[in-house]
């Protein structure tokens, strides 16, 4: 009987720990999208995001970082995770329509294979 109760705290503890795992990642996916959806609808719409994006096409030059062409949108190589709006201007590249679109079927194609990974592994 012993040996049953011991198997069973150990299978509730199993599940509580990947119960809120799951409920941690739901969090962090949360508070992902919130951030994506500040970005897209406030921040690059303001008159900051709109200085700095003329700050980095200067230093490029106006031109494709990726292919020498005309550079008209600005690509963020990583985003700022708190103190949205903040990150410096390194991690900004000016981009042309063309390769900014690239860039960006790149990381997303990359993102659903590195899940797909550890959707196997999880298995
Ligand atoms: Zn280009
Ligand atoms: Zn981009």
């Amino acid at each position: 009987m012993d040996s049953f109760i011991t198997l069973f705290t150990l299978f509730v503890a199993l599940i509580v720990l990947v119960i809120s795992s799951e409920w941690r990642k739901r969090i962090f996916e949360k508070k992902r999208n919130e951030r994506k959806d500040y970005y897209r609808n406030k921040y690059l719409k303001s008159e900051e995001w709109q200085r700095k994006r003329h700050v980095v096409l200067k230093r490029d030059n106006w031109t494709c970082v990726s292919c020498g062409m005309p550079a008209t949108e600005v690509h963020h190589k990583r985003y700022a995770r708190i103190n949205i709006g903040k990150e410096p201007i390194e991690w900004l590249i000016s981009l042309c329509k063309k390769c900014h679109s690239e860039k960006h079927e790149k990381i997303e194609t990359g993102n659903s294979i590195s899940s797909y990974l550890k959707l196997i592994k999880g298995l």
